[in-house]
């Protein structure tokens, strides 16, 4: 939307509105969410409340696939957490937060084995240990897995604990802002996605778990009513910064079908599990060359995503890809049994679809997956904003410039804990909204809320969705440059502009939630347009045609903040140094060699 402060008429009623106080609010119930709420109820913090857009254990997470990471070493003893930080700084090319980094991978090997206690479905060896399986650019077999269908599980697990735990959770509850006066936080506004009622939320910690927004793209992995950048953009406006936000992984392998059938065109861009890669998948053109060979002879497939990605479009692009422009992803030389054993949910979608993976190849395409930006926080995930949280998907720092497979449930759990547990000794019951913040935010955020709700504009907010999932694509995608990702800018804001004039349905509609999502939406895409615009680099997953190579000046992050009168100001900053153990471990220069796998 338009954001409902600038829909509001200062002359207008307040609409009713009820008042929630809480000490500390989770926005979002994903893997992020769930796992700050329990380890707050562990630590003996009982005013809670977790909510989210959907039904409890209904959260993005759940379409996780391949995997979740930490040294265990149960198929290779050799791996430390030092080294899943060396391979994370590796495919991060240097620009993770070392710090955030370490905190995530010495974690895990106790976070997975808390999982396991919890009931989590691992996959196990013969002997009953959790298993771990080979993933893009890890040195080790260090992704631990249920099957296919590792984020469904995890998210289970959790949500089971923080039943046991009698953690409150309210579902179909949309955030639209957080009262905040730019240094600190103290609550939030939303709306009952169900009755349609307003709510204020008095809480003395906000914690934004809100997922990330990789879904401003038109081909992506993500459901189309989650990662449209609601965290980032909350953040953003309440005072925080973002930071990397040019970053965004292409996955390499989403589903490429035949736009025009339409029992396929659903699945345009869906995800198709690096594991397939991971249990031996081969990638072919349409020429019949295993074309790996050409772009990272040994480590072939599983080379970072970016690398794979940018190989594929390639291949497309130089006339050698199919006439669905993908190429083949082939695991036939796997036996039937094997393929369902470990891939089972991949082997089920494609086979209702009509194919048989054991005996056939699928075709795949490069899909907007993952945004490695996302919202500054310290080592306890806290931003800028006293109070105010941000972990899991909506942080930024962990991955840098590419993110590893198998890293993003790893940093929803660990930052979970590490979150949760400060919050806890910092203690602070819900807070005092100060009367000026409820004058001149809430309220004028409620009125624009009704405001908007049975609007009569020109334009369908579907229409500007896919507009802007469009631009975003052709002038911030793989392949970006200087005069498309400007001309994307100038798109950008003609397309706001449209946003004062949205055709809009009761505040209980979808076209209500999306045009709220527009807005953040909005954020989200200036912020990787201008980021894309001033790195005149390439590095992971941002290439620039005119800026073709890695430039050591770049070793930066580059910030976003709000200015006070109007628009985005960005400053840099360069980036940290590892710690001995990680830095001996970079100096070792681990490497996956794939034929290992032959
Ligand atoms: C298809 C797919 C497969 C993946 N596979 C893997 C994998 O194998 N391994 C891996 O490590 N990572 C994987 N990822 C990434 C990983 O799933 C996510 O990064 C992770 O689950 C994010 O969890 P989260 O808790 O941060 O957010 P989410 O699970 O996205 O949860 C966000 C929560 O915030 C709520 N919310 C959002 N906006 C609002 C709002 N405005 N008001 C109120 N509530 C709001 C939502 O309702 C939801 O409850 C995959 C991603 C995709 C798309």
């Amino acid at each position: 939307m338009s954001d409902p402060d600038e829909v509001s008429d200062a002359g207008a009623d307040v609409p009713e509105y009820e008042t929630v106080d809480v000490s500390v609010l989770l926005i979002g119930a994903g893997a992020a969410g769930a796992r700050t709420a329990i380890e707050l109820a562990e630590c003996g913090v009982e005013d809670v409340l977790v909510l989210g857009k959907r039904s409890h254990g209904d959260a993005h997470t759940t379409w996780a696939r391949g995997g979740i990471n930490g040294a265990l070493g149960t198929q290779d003893p050799e791996d430390s957490w030092a080294i899943h930080a060396a391979d994370t700084l590796n495919e991060g090319h240097f620009l993770n937060d070392p710090q955030l980094v370490e905190t995530v991978t010495a974690q895990m090997p106790d976070r997975l084995r808390e999982l396991d206690e919890w009931g989590m479905e691992f996959s196990r060896t013969d002997d009953g240990k959790i298993d771990q399986r080979f993933f893009g650019a890890q040195s080790f077999r260090r992704t631990a897995f249920a099957g296919d269908h590792t984020g469904e599980s995890l998210l289970n697990a959790l949500v089971d604990r923080a039943q046991e735990l009698s953690i409150p959770y309210q579902e179909d509850v949309m955030i639209t802002k957080l009262l905040s006066d730019g240094d600190r936080v103290y609550g939030a506004v939303g709306f009952d996605m169900d009755s349609g009622d307003f709510i204020l939320f008095n809480a003395g910690v906000v914690v934004l778990a809100a997922g990330g927004y990789a879904a401003i793209y038109n081909r992506h992995t993500s459901r189309d009513d989650e990662n449209n950048g609601d965290g980032p953009a909350l953040a953003y406006d309440a005072g925080a910064e973002l930071m990397d936000m040019e970053f965004v992984q292409f996955h390499p392998t989403g589903m490429a079908v035949d736009e025009g059938d339409s029992e396929w065109e659903p699945w345009s861009g869906r995800l198709v599990t690096e594991a397939v890669r991971g249990e031996g998948g081969r990638l072919y053109n349409a020429d019949g060359e295993r074309f790996m060979e050409r772009y990272s002879p040994t480590q072939m497939e599983l080379d970072a995503r970016d690398v794979v990605a940018r190989a594929i479009a390639q291949e497309v692009a130089e006339g050698r890809g199919t006439d669905n422009g993908g190429v083949y992803l082939d695991i036939s030389h796997k036996s039937e049994s094997f393929i369902r054993e470990r891939l089972p949910r991949m082997y089920a979608r494609f086979d209702e679809l009509g194919v048989d993976m054991a005996a056939e190849p699928i075709e795949v395409a490069p899909t907007a997956h993952y945004g490695m930006g996302g919202v500054s926080v310290n080592e306890y995930g806290e931003t800028r904003v006293e109070g105010l949280f941000a972990i899991g998907e909506t942080m930024a720092g962990v991955h840098g410039a590419n993110r590893l497979g198998g890293n993003s449930l790893a940093e929803t759990v660990a930052f979970g804990v590490v979150a949760g547990k400060h919050i806890a000794e910092r203690g602070g019951g819900p807070g005092h909204i100060p009367t000026r913040l409820i004058k001149e935010t809430a309220e004028p955020q409620f009125r624009g809320l009704a405001m908007l709700a049975d609007r009569d504009g020109s334009h369908a907010v579907a229409d500007v969705c896919i507009d802007l999932q469009n631009l975003m694509w052709e002038h911030a995608g793989i392949l970006r440059d200087e005069e498309s990702i400007k001309a994307g800018l100038a798109k950008l804001r003609a397309l706001r502009r449209k946003t004062d004039d949205l055709a809009v349905g009761p505040v209980t509609s979808d076209s209500f939630e999306f045009a709220i999502d527009i807005g953040f939406m909005l954020t989200a895409a200036e912020a990787v347009l201008r980021g894309a615009r001033e790195r005149t680099e390439s590095r992971g997953a941002h290439y620039r045609t005119d800026y073709p190579d890695v430039d050591t000046e770049w070793q930066r992050n580059i910030y976003f903040e709000r200015a006070d009168v109007g628009g985005m100001i960005s400053h840099t900053e360069p980036v940290g140094t590892p710690s001995k153990p990680v830095q001996d471990a970079i100096n070792e220069g681990y490497e996956l060699d794939y034929h290992q796998l032959e």
